[in-house]
């Protein structure tokens, strides 16, 4: 069995209502889609991350420095080749837009070899669960979006059944902030778990503030309070408060989480297999996390091939901890496959049965969204 083709296509969905985290202004929401096809007639299919425009890049090394690297070589040999891949772009890689793509391909060749195999992921890797808790994640900024709308929001998400909550901070003035926090529990009821995102935000003497003046709603954990990079500051945050820190999607690959881990900057592991390295890395991150033991709990926010990808990666760890079901309108995720999870009564999500990533996709909808 080879690899004849390793293709990526872009698809875009511009938002009616633009929103913003504390960091960045979000007006469409884009994917990277790659296809990896074997000679026995099997298609995987995965996603690379591609935030702030970086989509025609990311398709372009898939297309142009990976593809050579992949095409003709066995894709059930994922190990071989996710070495390959990061090896024989190192100079130009390691991190961000390479590993991203490196990421999507992964993704991609995890759900071929389970459709060669004709096992759900999650089984492939050792299922550790069938269904995962649950939360909702919203709360994101709009220009015309007040306190009031953003606790009915959550109040909202408590009646479609969920028991936890995210929501964005540290994007509007300290005391709003606060008074959006406080809303937000409002909204969701005080039994729920509500966790808070800085996105990076805060210096550690503002995030340590932040923290103490929202203690008392009850916070299940604090996402990303300072700089990726300060990892000093990070470990600071995190000794001189009480909720648990949660982080940092932004750091990617098994070095990366290493230093993060190693720092005592986080309670809470959040990778995400769109940009950390993909199935394989996420897995070896995981292993490095239960080795301190820490919960992983995967950011996800970009489509919808992400999402299965991260939901089978969480119920293969025994470290699980919970999946994040982004609220917000995105086709790219509700309608280009056909059997987005939802979730049930106890607030939780059941695994896909179906081969490899489990994805009944919609070839109608993912043409109605390709802009390259
Ligand atoms: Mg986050």
């Amino acid at each position: 069995m080879k690899i004849e083709s390793v293709t990526a296509e872009i698809l875009r969905y511009d938002l009616d209502r633009p929103m913003a985290d504390a960091q960045i202004d979000i007006g469409a929401r884009i994917i990277v889609l790659v296809r990896v096809r074997t000679s026995d007639g099997v298609e995987g299919i995965g996603e690379a991350g591609a935030f702030g425009g970086a989509e025609q890049t990311v398709k372009t090394i898939i297309e142009t420095q990976l593809a050579p690297l992949l095409i003709g070589e066995d894709p059930r040999m994922i190990e071989h080749l996710w070495v390959q891949m990061y090896q024989g772009t190192i100079q130009l890689g390691r991190r961000g837009a390479m590993l991203a793509a490196i990421s999507g391909a992964d993704i991609a060749l995890w759900d071929a070899l389970g459709k060669t195999l004709g096992a759900p992921l999650y089984l492939l890797l050792g299922g550790n669960a069938r269904t995962m808790p649950a939360y909702a994640s919203g709360g994101f900024y709009m220009p015309d979006k007040d306190v009031a709308e953003v606790g009915a929001e959550f109040a909202g998400y408590r009646e479609l059944g969920y028991r936890a909550g995210k929501m964005k901070i540290a994007g509007a003035d300290f005391n709003e902030d606060v008074e959006r926090v406080r809303a937000v529990r409002a909204g969701l009821g005080p039994d729920a778990d509500l966790m808070i995102d800085a996105n990076n935000q805060y210096g550690p003497r503002e995030a340590i503030r932040f923290a103490r003046a929202v203690e008392d709603q009850d916070i299940f954990w604090y996402e990303e309070p300072v700089p990726t990079d300060d990892l000093a500051g990070a470990r600071f945050v995190r000794e001189s408060i009480s909720m648990p820190v949660a982080g940092y999607e932004t750091e990617t690959s098994r070095w990366g989480f290493k230093a993060l881990i190693e720092a005592g900057a986080v309670d809470i592991v959040q990778a995400d297999t769109v940009w950390a390295g993909g199935i394989t890395e996420c897995r070896r991150i995981a292993a490095f996390a239960s080795a301190w033991n820490l919960p992983m709990a995967p950011h996800n926010f970009a489509g919808a091939v992400s999402g299965f990808a991260n939901l089978h990666l969480l119920a293969s760890l025994p470290g699980a901890m919970f999946f994040e079901m982004d609220q917000n309108p995105n086709p790219l995720r509700t309608e280009i496959v056909t059997n987005w999870p939802v979730i049930d009564a106890a607030s939780r999500v059941s695994l896909p049965e179906g081969v490899g990533l489990g994805m009944e996709i919609d070839e109608a909808a993912v043409a109605r969204y390709r802009v390259g």
